[in-house]
């Protein structure tokens, strides 16, 4: 039984979707201003991993991740680089596309821009006007009245006191300190923006010419695919506040209910104990990243710590993630993996769904692919059929967490390592070969063979009778 920790009742929750054997899940996507960073990466890897479990468990899947293509640090670099806004959004999603497809992200179902949802976003902001949860204020922007919705501050687990201290913005126009823009008139914009450039950053409204507030588009698009029916609302930790708490209000007072079953966040990705975003200086784009390492390294490095934890990113693990990676396809490497999985090895399935049904728990699901490496490289040469039929359900595992999808012999003779991966034979050879040097009391070849080995990052442990190896 499926269980998953929902941030509205700050518990894990029994998941159980809306529609029999269906699930709709609405992940808030990129604001294209800039190339995707690392951060980036570490959210949509986790969504992608729930989306293949769930499918993996049964479920057919409608996803719907928005991209925001208009927004004042989009305004800004369109400024800067003196673009139009559809070449250089345009441009940004291209970018983002190949970077995800680099990552094997499924795709989304839809993909809804914006831009093209300006009159729905119209009518939804009608809707709060009528509802009276927006006013229009003293300045011509409408706003949403955060006081009309009393469990504002539930889904951050916030008191909205509390709030109001730390919000020192307080604007003379707005009612109320906490009170937030769903429509910006171009009267109101302070960049500096030329006349021929207005026509495709604002649109007509029946409160005059501006553009939407950025809390809106989530709340009107999930709206227009989901109405009240969303499984899953999913995004990063940073959306959390103000984000997805305005989004849920806005949402609330259309359906006059929750319109969210569960709500997940993946945790931020820090670096040098800082948060990773685009406006500090240690932001890494995922492009520079996918240079350095394959993407299959950075999807294990991300998923090998639990999605609701912060990670720190360091370099040093992703090489270790490297390395653990190599271990797994080199238990598959002169494997048949295209044999009939039987009952005899489903132990590992179960066990594998006990960690990912405990919200998706995958550092324990990968120590359970590390079991069946173990496994496999104990069996290679005595049972043959065994080896096989575990490391078959091996890939059907790591399949599952969007892992191992390569020919063990392309990935492992990646980057031209090729020449640094020995045959198990060869291995065993060269053991062989220092064994007798060891006989013959010649240390100066038998040290020489274990350092050969030691940088192929092949350990050897020497006993009474015999000499294990191991990958370190
Ligand atoms: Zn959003």
């Amino acid at each position: 039984m499926l269980k998953i920790f929902n941030t509205l009742s700050n518990k894990k929750e029994v998941f159980k979707s809306i529609q029999t054997k269906h699930v709709n899940i609405y992940v808030c996507g990129v604001t294209v201003y800039a190339l995707c960073h690392i951060g980036h990466g570490r959210t949509f890897i986790i969504f992608d991993m729930i989306i293949r479990y769930l499918k993996f468990l049964g479920y057919t899947i409608q996803y719907v991740r928005n991209i925001t293509d208009i927004d004042d640090k989009i305004i800004q670099q369109l400024v800067i680089h003196k673009k139009d806004l559809k070449s250089f959004t345009n441009d940004m999603i291209k970018a983002m596309h190949i970077d995800f497809s680099i990552l094997n992200l499924i795709k989304p179902t839809n993909e809804p821009l914006t831009t093209v949802y300006i009159p729905f976003i119209i009518q939804f902001i009608k809707k709060l006007l009528k509802n009276k949860c927006a006013y229009i204020a003293t300045n011509g922007d409408v706003l949403f009245s955060v006081k009309s919705l009393s469990s504002y501050g539930k889904l951050s687990n916030q008191k909205i006191n509390f709030l109001k201290l730390g919000n020192r913005n307080l604007k003379l126009e707005k009612k109320d300190p906490l009170d937030f823009i769903v429509w910006k008139l171009k009267s109101n914009n302070f960049l500096k923006i030329s006349s021929e450039m207005t026509n495709e950053l604002f649109w007509s409204s029946p409160w005059g010419i501006g553009r939407p507030g950025w809390h809106i588009e989530c709340s009107a698009i999930s709206q227009f695919y989901f109405g009240h029916k969303l499984d899953i609302h999913g995004g990063g930790n940073d959306l959390l506040f103000p984000h997805h708490e305005n989004e849920r209000s806005q949402s609330i007072c259309i359906n006059n209910k929750e319109n969210v079953k569960y709500w997940v966040h993946a945790g931020l990705l820090v670096i040098d104990n800082e948060k990773m975003s685009k406006s500090l200086n240690n932001c890494l784009t995922l492009k520079t990243v996918l240079q350095l390492y394959d993407s299959e390294i950075v999807r294990y490095y991300f998923l090998s710590t639990h999605y609701r934890k912060p990670l720190h990113f360091y370099h040093d693990s992703l090489k270790q993630s490297e390395w653990s990676l190599r271990k797994i396809y080199f238990a598959l490497k002169d494997m048949n993996c295209n044999v009939f999985l039987s009952y005899k090895s489903l132990s590992f399935e179960l066990s594998f769904k006990k960690a990912m049904n405990d919200d998706f728990n995958t550092p324990k699901a990968i120590s359970i692919l590390f079991i069946l490496v173990k496994k496999i490289k104990f069996l290679k040469l005595k049972d043959i059929n065994k080896a096989n039929e575990l490391a078959a359900r091996l890939r059907q595992l790591g399949n599952i967490l969007g892992l191992l999808f390569h020919e063990p012999n392309t990935y492992l003779c990646k980057k031209n390592q090729c020449n640094t991966i020995l045959s198990i034979n060869k291995i065993k050879l060269l053991i062989q070969i220092r064994n007798n040097a060891r006989k013959l009391k010649n240390w100066k070849k038998a040290d020489a063979l274990r350092n050969k080995l030691f940088k192929l990052r092949i350990v050897l442990r020497d006993s009474k009778n015999v000499t294990l190896w191991e990958y370190y």
